[in-house]
């Protein structure tokens, strides 16, 4: 990486996340060398401080115990039991229930442990996988269809990054478009993740006076275009505010949220400066014939209403190994995405070799997102 383009970015891309480090570099954690003296401690409390120390509140607890542990009021906290119970007594009456069919047996069953499941987040991977397997039996036994849900997690020395060509973008929208297919996103409100921001030539980036809902042949004489979406802060303010953690960053990178663990508080959407999030006001509802059935459970499966909705760099796409649909989608090839770790990515290649910038750098947030120009 050339020193010249460095000034624009601060992530470290040649950093390997996975090596452990001690403060004295000889490798161990305790005992055995000269720099390296204090007393060995027991296994057990060293673990167990450990994890104190590292998780904190975070740390994994069951189904149950999460449901309860989440601050809320008095009102809520009732509403949340008596919804739970009326789910359990329906539960057993029609698991004991002599006509019920075994069909509308196990449909019980699997709402009863998904009202009980824990955040995503704190899942072990048998549990994640018991919970994809739920909801695709679940959408089975609803509409007699089959689906793929991936509980695929972050790969190793993987880190996601976006560069747009702002020369190259004309304001057609496929991105747009291909986004709002692909993320099986309501087909009856304007809610997108991805949003076109047509600019007045020589009036600078000036996101305060551009058009973003322009219904015009473009590209339209003086004007350029640019996209915003999540920009996937490698520092996001957004999951620092949540109160239930149901958002949060991924190892490699994809800030995420947990849809059946999100309370709807709208937050994240206040603490994001890129306005990359979208509360979704109405179930989102999609004709059944158009639902991408290729899903992640971080991704595109289908939400409920009233949680947060953001572009994942299409984690059902990325992490197998494609590129989201807005890079796919895009004609004039305006839009690249790749593994900043990876030092022959076409995403190193644009860092590295053209004059990229960030918006509000000031922030410290670190988007993974960068602009750039011909
Ligand atoms: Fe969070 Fe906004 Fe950054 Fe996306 S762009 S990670 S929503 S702060
Ligand atoms: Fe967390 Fe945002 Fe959902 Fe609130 S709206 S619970 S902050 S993800």
């Amino acid at each position: 990486m050339s020193e010249k383009n460095k000034k624009w970015f601060s992530l470290n891309l040649n950093n390997n996340s996975n090596k452990t480090s001690t403060s004295c570099g000889c490798g161990k954690t305790s005992g055995g060398c000269k720099t390296h003296n204090q007393e060995e401690i027991d296994e057990n409390v060293f673990f167990n401080d450990a994890v104190d120390a590292s998780v904190g509140e975070q740390r994994p607890k069951d189904g149950i115990d999460q449901v309860f542990d989440v601050k809320m009021d008095r009102r809520t906290a009732f509403k949340k039991l008596t919804a739970s119970l009326l789910i359990g007594a329906g539960a057993v009456s029609t698991s004991c229930s002599t006509l019920a069919s075994d069909e509308s047996k196990e449909k019980a069953q699997i709402d009863w442990e998904e009202q009980f499941k824990g955040n995503y987040k704190l899942m072990s991977n048998e549990e994640k996988e018991a919970t994809v397997t739920r909801l695709v039996r679940s959408y089975q036994l609803r509409t007699g269809k089959t689906l793929n849900m991936s509980s695929v997690d972050a790969q190793k020395d993987v880190l996601y990054g976006y560069a747009f060509n702002i020369s190259k973008c004309q304001g057609y929208m496929d991105c747009v478009n291909a986004c709002v297919e692909e993320n099986n996103q309501d087909r009856n409100s304007q809610m997108q993740y991805i949003r076109i921001h047509e600019m007045k030539d020589g009036k600078g980036f000036n996101f305060n006076e551009s058009d973003d809902n322009y219904y015009h042949e473009v590209p339209a004489e003086g004007h350029f275009y640019m996209g915003t979406q999540c920009f996937h802060c490698d520092n996001p303010p957004c999951v620092e505010v949540c109160p239930v953690q149901a958002t949060w960053r991924e190892d490699d990178g994809l800030v995420v949220v947990d849809y059946d663990w999100c309370v709807g508080c709208r937050y994240c959407m206040a603490a994001c400066p890129y306005d990359g999030r979208r509360f979704n006001w109405s179930k989102p509802e999609v004709p059944e014939e158009q639902i991408n059935k290729n899903q992640h459970y971080l991704g595109n499966r289908m939400r409920k209403k009233g949680v947060m909705e953001k572009c994942t760099f299409c984690v059902q796409r990325s992490r197998a190994g494609k590129n989201p649909a807005c890079v796919e989608a895009c004609p004039t090839g305006a839009r690249i995405f790749g593994n900043l770790l990876d030092p022959n990515s076409t995403i190193r290649w644009v860092l590295e070799n053209k004059k990229v910038f960030r918006l509000k750098e000031d922030l410290g947030t670190e988007p993974k997102f960068w602009y750039f120009m011909d």
